[in-house]
């Protein structure tokens, strides 16, 4: 699996995102000294090919493609799916019951007279 925490990928001290090595051991953590550009580390034995969007869609022409170790164009078929994936509308309540509070409170009222003239 590919890094994407906060910890180094080779000693796993902790790291800041705009950090270009490791403080620690100087593993370098971006390519060409760009912030922008993040060198993505495969762990343990799988490459990063296994679990990245461009292997998956065959749309990668790298060399060291299947078998990567280190790639700054990783793209994380997990995370990217996630990222896609249809996010369900939250349905609050507390903010509807507070944008409907007049229509609730005079329609409640019209219930309650209803009622109350039902009842007599
Ligand atoms: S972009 Fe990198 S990790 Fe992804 S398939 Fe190509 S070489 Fe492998
Ligand atoms: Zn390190």
């Amino acid at each position: 699996m590919a890094h994407l925490s906060s910890s180094c990928p080779k000693c796993g001290k902790s790291i800041r995102p705009q950090d270009l090595h490791c403080p620690s051991c100087l593993t370098p953590l971006k390519a060409h000294g760009h912030p922008g550009i993040t060198i993505h580390y495969a762990q343990d034995n799988e490459p990063l090919c296994l679990t990245c969007e461009l292997h998956a869609d065959n749309s990668c022409s790298q060399a060291k493609r299947p078998n990567a170790r280190d790639c700054t164009l990783y793209l994380d078929r997990e995370q990217l799916a996630e990222a896609m994936a249809p996010q369900r509308p939250s349905f609050r309540w507390r903010s509807w019951a507070r944008r409907y509070s007049t229509p609730l409170l005079l329609g409640s009222l019209v219930l309650l007279a209803l009622v109350v003239s039902l009842l007599s």
